[in-house]
């Protein structure tokens, strides 16, 4: 039946899935709004903000101000916390259809593309979604390896999260030592013998995803020369108009011709960003890899104003004994809930969630963020995203097809029945005060538990 909700006498009830930022932007839109409306947010880790703990480098801490918002509403009586409940394992999605009028996916794309070529499997090769979870501390990597023994590491990829893995491979450890990088990582990299990181993209430097802060940041590392290949630097009529017209493609180039003409160092240490290849075969010997073949490119019209890279058939072996790939991410599905495996995310439109790719709508369902949109865009762009999607949600309001009471004690019984350790927000304060402490003690902004035992421990 459809009652009027949203009122003191039958609040709106909002499952949010996810404690990222694309959640909370959704959260923030919602409380705004007219409407009396409660919100549970059902978060995998004991621990909230997603990406922003354990995506964002430990080099930018700025940007991790950003939580201060999201404290805010983690704190707003009308929002409960629910950490350290896995949707489709604690608890399922059509659970939370009867407990909840409407459901937001905010998982964001925990996973990684593969680039599809052989040995990618090799004992040295990895995503750089890993690399960056086990120096950021997320509990899932933390016991993840990486030699860091060798000369060279290979980066594939030109976005900012192939910056974001060089610079953490090659920034002073004093520098990322102060951060609240995860100490095993600082360790092992305070005792890495990597020399050189060479980044490899596979169309031209004008097409480079990166943003040129974290250019920028490439020629401030202290002992680091940032090598390129003049080669690189041809440039086709296409690339030449897109750089008239496009301002950060420009600014780059301006950077990267300016790192030409520097000097080097002669520490030996290095960056060598290498634009026309694609990876052809990771090799190995032992089941390890040492070196990765690839292929020069040209770039040629891809029929809608762009260019696309085509290969050559010229192909040359770079030695390294890790590859990390930098090529994109892709949402994790969830039992029970529709997914596009084809874009790795979950179908929706305009935020509504369809059965399928180009479906029907999922009544109650709805997606944002990277779930949403897929793997692009800043911490900022989910903002807009995200109230696009609560707009959608508020528009479904008058025809909502729902029970005329709800009690929010339910889930709490439910989670309790299945024994299920809920972090909820006073233990996530816990954690957070513990974490806090253990960094002031070393002038950090934190010490990051590492372990999900650690976490639940401190916050009982
Ligand atoms: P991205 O910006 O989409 O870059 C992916 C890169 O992988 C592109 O250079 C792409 O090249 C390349 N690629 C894709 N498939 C490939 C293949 N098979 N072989 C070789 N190269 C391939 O993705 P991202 O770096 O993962 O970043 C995700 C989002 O997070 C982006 O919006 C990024 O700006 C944002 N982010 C921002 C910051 C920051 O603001 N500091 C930090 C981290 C991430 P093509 O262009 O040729 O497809």
């Amino acid at each position: 039946m459809t009652h009027t909700i949203g009122n003191a006498a039958r609040p709106l009830w909002v499952a949010v899935v996810g404690a990222g930022p694309a959640g909370f932007y959704a959260i923030e839109s919602l409380l705004k709004s007219d409407a009396q409306v409660r919100v549970d947010i059902f978060e995998r880790l004991p621990t909230p903000f997603g990406l922003v703990r354990s995506g964002v480098a430990p080099d930018h801490q700025s940007i991790k101000g950003v939580t201060r918002i999201y404290d805010k509403i983690l704190a707003d009586e009308r929002v409960r916390f629910f950490g350290h409940v896995t949707v489709g394992h604690d608890i399922t999605p059509d659970e939370l259809l009867t407990h909840y009028d409407q459901v937001i996916y905010a998982v964001g794309a925990q996973s990684d593309r593969k680039m599809g070529i052989p040995g990618e499997a090799l004992v040295g090769s990895a995503p750089a979604t890993a690399f960056v979870g086990w120096y950021n501390a997320h509990p899932d990597y933390r016991d993840a390896q990486f030699d860091l023994q060798c000369a060279r590491v290979v980066v594939i990829g030109n976005g900012n999260v192939a910056m974001d893995v060089t610079r953490a491979l090659m920034a002073p450890v004093d520098e990322l030592a102060t951060t609240d990088m995860a100490d095993h990582a600082v360790a092992a990299l305070r005792a890495s013998r990597v020399q050189q990181v060479v980044m490899l993209g596979r169309r031209g430097p004008v097409q480079a995803a990166f943003t040129t802060p974290e250019l920028k940041e490439f020629g401030e590392l202290h002992g680091v020369d940032v090598l390129l290949d003049a080669d690189d630097f041809v440039l086709d009529e296409t690339s030449e108009t897109y750089l008239s017209t496009e301002k950060v493609a420009a600014r780059n180039m301006d950077v990267m011709r300016d790192y030409m003409a520097r000097a080097p160092h002669g520490s030996g240490r290095s960056i060598h960003m290498q634009f026309l290849w694609s990876p052809v075969e990771i090799i190995g010997a032992q089941g390890r890899v040492t070196g990765i073949v690839v292929e020069r490119n040209r770039l040629e019209p891809d029929g809608n104003g762009g260019v696309k890279a085509v290969g050559t058939g010229v192909t040359r072996t770079i030695e390294c004994g890790l590859v990390l790939r930098s090529v994109g991410y892709r949402s994790v599905p969830i039992a029970g809930v529709p997914f596009d495996d084809k874009r790795g995310l979950f179908p929706n439109r305009d935020g509504r969630m369809l059965v399928s790719a180009g479906g029907d709508v999922l009544a109650r369902c709805y997606v944002v963020g990277w779930a949403k949109r897929g793997p692009s865009g800043v911490i900022g762009t989910n903002k807009p995203d995200s109230v696009a999607t609560v707009t959608a949600m508020k528009e479904d309001w008058p025809t909502l097809q729902v029970p005329t009471h709800r009690d929010g004690n339910t889930i709490v019984q439910l989670l309790a029945a299945r024994h299920v350790t809920v972090i909820d927000y006073a233990k996530w304060q816990k954690i957070d005060a513990h974490e806090s402490a253990a960094g002031a003690a070393h002038g950090r902004p934190r010490v990051k538990l590492t372990r999900v035992a650690d976490m639940l421990d401190v916050a009982q």
